[in-house]
């Protein structure tokens, strides 16, 4: 890594310093509104623990959602506080105010041993137009800056741009040091054959950056939503399917240039549009009904992916191959999940990028089974893309 650590900080000296520590706690809630998944605030533990045992007091900065710059009850992260105090055992401050300076006062007052997280990011105007006055603003809360969020670090904001520009030192926490290890793993030597494959939802964010693995990877397969748009793109009916129609362009320049590298499923499992899967069914991938949508990759897919996948020397996976919350629709999911394992069992390096992915795979118990569970989605793409983020470009040199 070419950038400055949170370890090559001397801590010694540092007992009684904020740290601003920009995280991404952009969990998923429950309907009682409390988190659903804690493994984003999992992950930032061993930063937390490290400043903590050298008496630096963390301040933290995070988004939930996309509440487009104003407050959004249902999106504050006190929930996040509550369960971040449990994981971390030792008291968590929540401040529930966007004034920054509160917010200021708070951090100045924190305790030593002691944690401050402030209110969503995303409330404040001016946070993803990363406006300058926000971002000097920000600034003012920690004595020196720390990038863990791995999850955000494409995202030109001002918490993970604008604000480290005006501190010193600003460095990456230890969650974004060992992403960037396992992704410059797959990225600068990706053992033969390169397999990746895609799914999801998220197809505008993501489908560009498809274009680079056209000319790196052996197989690029192509599942979930992100299929459906690739059917349009071919002519085909997609019937009630998810389809993002502003990318239907790029995916048919993409089956232009790589028609050989690019797999698409043969078949899909159809039901009715935003029903459970009673009545749902199996068809050809050139046969979606016109009152239907494809919610997973059929099972002669899942043999080709499954069998494409066990034969990697590397595999990265992004994004769920079908509407895997729903039971019935799941089995694509799983199957990938199972064949990364086989993968990963038979020495090939396999990592897994994406808030949904990662759940899946977690669910499925087979989290610890690969090389590498990605916290970032969007971000792993794009650092495979273009071997750098906004976001790391923010901080000290190494
Ligand atoms: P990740 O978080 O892994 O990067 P995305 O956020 O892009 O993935 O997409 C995850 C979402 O995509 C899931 O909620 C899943 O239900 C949805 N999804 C996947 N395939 C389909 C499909 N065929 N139709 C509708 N939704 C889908
Ligand atoms: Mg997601």
């Amino acid at each position: 890594m070419n950038k400055r650590s949170v370890r090559s900080l001397d801590m010694s000296g540092m007992a009684g310093q904020r740290a601003l520590v920009r995280v991404d706690y952009n969990v998923p809630l429950d309907e009682a509104g409390c988190v659903a998944d804690a493994a984003r605030i999992e992950a930032t533990l061993p930063t937390l623990r490290l400043l903590l045992a050298a008496g630096v007091r963390p301040v933290l900065l995070s988004h939930l959602g996309r509440p487009g710059g104003h407050i959004v009850p249902e999106e504050s992260l006190r929930p996040v506080a509550v369960a971040l105090e449990e994981l971390l055992g030792a008291p968590v401050h929540f401040l529930a105010s966007t004034d920054t300076e509160l917010a200021l006062e708070t951090s100045l007052a924190l305790r030593e041993g002691e944690v401050l997280l402030l209110e969503n990011t995303r409330f404040l105007p001016g946070e993803t137009a990363n406006e300058e006055a926000l971002g000097t603003r920000l600034a003012r809360l920690g004595d020196f800056y720390i990038n863990d969020a791995f999850g955000t670090t494409h995202r030109e904001h001002a918490s993970v741009v604008g604000t480290p520009a005006h501190m010193e030192p600003a460095v990456a926490g230890l969650l974004v040091e060992a992403e960037l290890k396992a992704l410059a793993r797959v990225r600068e030597a990706p053992d033969r054959p390169f397999v990746v494959a895609f799914g999801g939802a998220k197809i505008l964010d993501k489908i560009s950056l498809i274009e680079s693995f056209l000319v790196r990877a052996e197989t690029i397969l192509i599942g979930g939503a992100m299929a459906n748009t690739f059917f349009a793109a071919m002519g085909r009916p997609t019937g009630e399917s998810l389809v993002e129609h502003d990318a239907v362009e790029t995916a048919a320049s993409f089956l232009a240039r790589a028609p050989e590298r690019l797999v698409l499923p043969d078949d899909v499992v159809v039901g009715r549009p935003g029903e459970d899967a009673d009545g749902s069914r199996v068809v050809a991938a050139d046969a979606i009904p016109a009152n239907l949508a494809a919610y997973d990759i059929g099972p002669k897919a899942r043999d080709r992916f499954s069998a494409a996948i066990s034969g990697a020397g590397t595999f990265f996976w992004n994004g769920p191959m079908g509407w895997f919350e729903v039971a019935g629709y799941a089995e694509g999911t799983r199957a990938v999940s199972r064949a990364a394992v086989a993968a990963a069992e038979a020495g090939a390096f396999t990592v897994v990028g994406g808030g949904d992915s990662a759940r899946a795979i977690r669910e499925a118990g087979l989290a610890d089974r690969v090389s590498h569970v990605s916290t970032g989605g969007g971000a792993s793409l794009e650092y495979l893309a273009h071997g750098t983020l906004p976001g790391l470009e923010a901080l000290d040199d190494a």
